[in-house]
């Protein structure tokens, strides 16, 4: 349901690692159309779980017409087997230490079926993305960076520990502020794809100094232990930072708890919130439905809690196994995955058997909730009623970016009810 679409970083990323004699092209298929000819030599998919169909049916197509496939990525790493079997190889984990390999065997006609990255990525050695080989003008928002790898927190549903491991590992300023430079000179927007910007506080305020002068206007991850620490707020908002995506995940206690969230304390995201919003920054909140605490009645208090805390951007999707990831592992072992057709791994549809209501329950609760959310009456109360009831019109300074977002959302909302009817209607 994503209303725009953001610069891939790792495919650029590969093409970078590839030799400089390779001649690469980097295809977005969410913005243009895959070429039906035959010239490659090489071919490399980069699998997410929803997607995993799709890739699979790309790599039988090219390896049909001749041209080797290899896959990567998140997907793969989870379930290699799987993936191998639609593939020539398949790159297990973090593709830095072995893409070179892989394209010196492919040149050699010696592929290998496995290649396994048995060491973390040297992040002195991650290159500057090939952003050249994109089609810039196709994407809303242009600059996205990655400045960090990993998390130091281990959440049950997330992914990112169980493709990261639990490390953290940070990219050298020296390294990254000349390539913020080049791409101040497109735009002044800015995403951090870091999975928590935060994690560590010594570097971010770093970066936070070295950024103030690039006069970026940027939005990042972070958990919001962060608000616990108003001068690093100040910090981030001085250097430029409008928005903070936050994973509230469940207002119960015990739901967080179960998912070793602990260090989300229910009781201080209204007052967490509150701070961010003081220091001009948006705050896009995530809450995952349907975890073994929520019931039907969960959905309307989020619903609330969204327009009491005027969140300005919204993430709710459904709570999601995927492969590799210790909730994954638990629900199997209990039984109650209930397809494994990975397209319907898009966090928009009901995989398991919930705990403590039916699929049909979750199915429509996440309707109701995403439904008001991105109604007119809930954006406009969001991002325009009045702070501290003052009596005039006073958006956040970071509406220049969540506005778009909302009226976005808005849009591919309304646009996801739409074939999902007709989707039903065709079933029946
Ligand atoms: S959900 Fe967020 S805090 Fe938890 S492991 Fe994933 S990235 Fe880290």
């Amino acid at each position: 349901m994503l209303p725009f679409h953001f610069p891939t970083l790792s495919l650029t990323t590969v093409a970078a690692l590839s030799p400089p004699a390779a001649r690469v092209a980097v295809i977005d298929e969410n913005v243009e159309t895959i070429p039906r000819d035959n010239t490659h030599d090489l071919v490399g998919i980069t699998v997410m779980t929803p997607l995993a169909p799709r890739a699979y049916e790309l790599a039988r197509a090219f390896r049909r017409r001749g041209t080797p496939v290899v896959l990567g990525g998140h997907h793969v790493t989870a379930l290699p087997d799987e993936a191998a079997a639609h593939a020539d190889a398949v790159v297990v984990g973090e593709a830095e230490r072995v893409w070179p390999q892989v394209v010196a065997d492919a040149a050699a006609g010696r592929l290998r079926p496995r290649y396994r990255a048995d060491e973390w990525a040297d992040m002195a050695a991650v290159p500057r993305p090939r952003r050249d080989l994109l089609d810039r003008k196709k994407y809303l928002f242009r600059n996205t960076i990655q400045l960090t790898r990993g998390c130091p927190f281990d959440c049950e549903f997330c992914s990112v520990t169980s493709f990261f491991g639990r490390t953290y590992r940070t990219r050298q300023l020296e390294q990254v502020i000349p390539e913020l430079k080049a791409m101040r000179q497109d735009s002044a927007f800015a995403f951090f794809v870091d999975d928590n910007l935060f994690g560590a506080p010594r570097y971010a305020r770093a970066l936070f100094r070295e950024l103030k002068p690039l006069r970026f206007k940027w939005v990042s991850h972070a958990s919001i232990t962060i608000a616990y620490d108003e001068a690093i707020l100040a910090e981030a908002a001085a250097a430029g930072c409008r928005g903070l995506f936050l994973g509230f995940e469940s207002l119960d206690r015990r739901a967080i708890s179960a998912m070793g969230k602990r260090f989300n304390d229910t009781r201080f995201y209204e007052e967490g919130i509150r701070r961010l919003h003081d220091h001009g920054i948006g705050v896009l909140g995530s809450f995952v439905l349907g975890t073994d605490h929520d019931t039907p009645a969960t959905f309307d208090r989020i619903r609330r809690f969204v327009d009491r805390t005027r969140l300005d951007g919204l993430f709710l999707p459904i709570l999601t196994p995927f492969p590799g990831t210790r909730l994954w592992r638990r629900l199997h072992h209990e039984g109650r995955i209930v397809t494994e057709d990975w397209s319907r791994y898009d966090m928009e549809h009901v995989t398991f058997r919930p705990g403590r209501m039916t699929v049909a329950d979750l199915e429509r609760g996440f309707e109701r909730v995403n439904g008001h959310s991105w109604s007119w009456p809930s954006l406009l109360t969001r991002l325009l009623k009045p702070r501290n009831e003052l009596p005039f019109f006073r958006p956040n300074r970071s509406i220049q970016i969540f506005g778009p977002m909302n009226v976005g959302y808005n849009t591919a909302w309304r646009r996801w009810k739409r074939t999902r009817r007709q989707a039903l209607h065709t079933r029946s």
